[in-house]
């Protein structure tokens, strides 16, 4: 079997005395699509921001494609890994957030082009080239030399999507992208996702939009206290719910 993108093996994560992940562990092979759904606070973003070591875990391991997250091996004890390594793996991952954290003084283009220039280390007119192919990607070439606070929130939600895109990753980590846009704005942001997915980019996504997932996820999986309850095709987790706090939690939203 190949190898997968993510693995998270047995993941405890703690604030102080709040166990917030309880020993979870998933898999997300290339290629693949999983949505993770769940009930607030059941530990959803901290689960991405462990996998992108924006947190530190307490137990358990997390590999991006195939490397240790966080930690290295020298004569076979773990000490941390060193920034250069983070960074060369935060690299791999996009990351989108509920809120879009545009740089507000740059323009969407600009917002585009920085990971290239700056990370990337590209040529000042091969990042141009690139961001301008990926802002045409997400719908939006005609707002290329707006600034932020000109365009919608749905708007900036796909420059954001493009921003992350332009760092090439193995895979993209959604935490509700579209939670804090107006109804009338989600649909283009799920398109963008959409097409996404059907051009094979590997998605971890954590979405309330069960429209979304149940027909875009190759694999649901509900998280519930910091563990997964139940995962599996979107046809059975939504359609014959096994936990009783799955169908408890879909009673709800759905
Ligand atoms: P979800 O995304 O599923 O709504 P979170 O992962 O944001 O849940 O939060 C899970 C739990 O961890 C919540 O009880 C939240 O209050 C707590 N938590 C999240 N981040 C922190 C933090 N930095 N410090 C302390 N508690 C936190
Ligand atoms: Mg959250």
């Amino acid at each position: 079997m190949a190898e997968p993108i993510i693995r998270v093996e047995n993941v405890h994560k703690r604030f102080g005395s709040l166990e917030v992940l309880r020993g979870l562990s998933l898999r997300v092979d290339p290629g693949e699509v999983v949505c993770i759904i769940g009930p607030s606070g059941s530990g959803k973003s901290t689960l991405l921001r462990c996998i992108n070591y924006l947190e530190p875990i307490q137990e358990g391991r997390i590999y991006v494609d195939g490397e240790l997250v966080g930690m290295r091996e020298v004569n076979g004890r773990l000490v941390p890994a060193r920034e250069a390594d983070l960074n060369r793996m935060r690299a791999k991952i996009g990351m989108v957030f509920q809120r879009f954290h545009l740089f507000p003084h740059m323009t969407a283009l600009q917002n585009v082009m920085e990971g290239p220039l700056q990370v990337r280390r590209m040529r000042r007119d091969e990042a141009e080239a690139l961001a301008l192919r990926l802002l045409r990607k997400v719908g939006l070439a005609d707002k290329a030399t707006q600034y932020p606070s000109r365009l919608s929130g749905g708007q900036q939600q796909r420059v954001a999507i493009a921003r992350a895109l332009a760092m090439e990753p193995r895979i993209m980590l959604f935490d509700e992208p579209t939670s804090a846009l107006d109804p009338e704005l989600v649909g283009e942001v799920l398109q963008v996702m959409r097409d996404l997915a059907a051009e094979g980019m590997t998605m971890l996504v954590v979405t309330h939009e069960m429209g979304f997932a149940r027909e875009v996820a190759d694999r649901v999986v509900f998280i519930d206290g910091g563990v997964i309850l139940e995962e599996g095709p979107p046809a059975e987790v939504f359609g014959s719910p096994r936990h009783p706090r799955t169908r408890e939690f879909l009673s709800k939203v759905l």
